[in-house]
């Protein structure tokens, strides 16, 4: 497969696969092509054997504003016409409007989600700028995030799009129950320094040397024997799934799909919108920071 969306290539002499996210112009919103390009790299560095660690970063200032909602791209691959692109065509592309959006929901945003956090290597996000909503399921896909300071983390889904939270549902486990509810019912952001403190971030380093230090800290992970590194890593997923994780995964991927039908069945769309009593993605407030102090 050709790349269009993202950049693949190897370093140290194959042991480091590093994939960036493309689109700097679109603040690397995940438009369908880029999401099945994305899958593709993933699946050719897991079956590359040389490749002990993957890193997953972005081309520009954000590493992900989400799913693109409306780029000429995105338009262009998802209404019929020369140009659409044929997952849209198949996988349930082609069914009424609920079955048609759980399907491919589950077949473009949850099922690859999953399988990149079981991917059989070592994986690191590296991001910076803003990870919203989508942006967090790349990332939390991954098995260690690593920012710079000028990472924030948000899912605005429930104040702009009426919506329980994106389709992979990480947030309890990332950010904690009781700041999940909180920050999906404010649309608030943390910062760099606080999801550090959460412990969803390992590192947090400077603006400027992102990419000189991801690959350093990946040259570390690289030096742990591969058997090791992917028992580790089994060892600490199949604990999580054992908490529950796997589960509430697919619970949650049921009600969000759930959600959408409620604005299926009240509207022409599957979200909040004006018509709805939203405030639409346009007009929404500015994304802040969850602050102790300010209501
Ligand atoms: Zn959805």
């Amino acid at each position: 497969m050709t790349y269009e969306y993202i950049l693949y290539e190897t370093v140290d002499d194959g042991e480091i696969a590093i994939i960036t996210l493309n689109r700097p112009g679109q603040r690397n919103a995940q438009n369908r092509g880029l999401l099945i390009e994305l899958d593709d790299a993933m699946i050719r560095a897991e079956r590359d054997d040389t490749v002990k660690v993957l890193v997953l970063n972005a081309a520009g200032t954000v590493f992900s504003a989400g799913h693109d909602m409306g780029s000429k791209a995105s338009l262009k691959e998802r209404l019929p016409g020369p140009d659409q692109h044929e997952s849209f065509k198949e996988r349930g592309g082609t069914k009424e409007i609920v079955e048609q959006i759980m399907l491919q929901e589950w077949h473009y945003f949850f099922t690859n989600t999953r399988r990149w956090r079981d991917l059989r290597k070592t994986t690191i996000a590296s991001v910076q700028g803003n990870v919203y909503s989508a942006g967090l399921m790349l990332a939390w896909a991954c098995d260690l995030i690593v920012a710079d300071e000028t990472a924030v983390f948000a899912d605005v889904v429930g104040t702009r799009l009426g919506m329980c939270g994106v389709e992979y549902f990480g947030h309890p486990w990332e950010f904690g129950f009781r700041k999940a509810k909180e920050l999906l019912l404010t649309g608030d952001a943390i910062d760099a320094e606080e999801a550090y403190r959460l412990g969803m971030v390992s590192k947090v380093f400077k603006e400027g040397r992102l990419e000189e230090d991801t690959l350093a800290f990946a040259r570390r992970i690289a030096k742990v024997p591969s058997a090791a590194a992917i028992m580790i890593k089994e060892s600490v997923n199949q604990a999580q799934d054992n908490q529950g994780f796997y589960n509430s995964l697919q619970a949650a991927f049921t009600l969000h799909e759930l959600n959408h039908a409620h604005w299926a069945a009240i509207s022409d769309t599957i979200v909040q919108t004006e018509e709805t009593g939203g405030t639409g993605w346009a007009d929404a407030p500015p994304v802040r920071l969850a602050s102790k102090s300010t209501p």
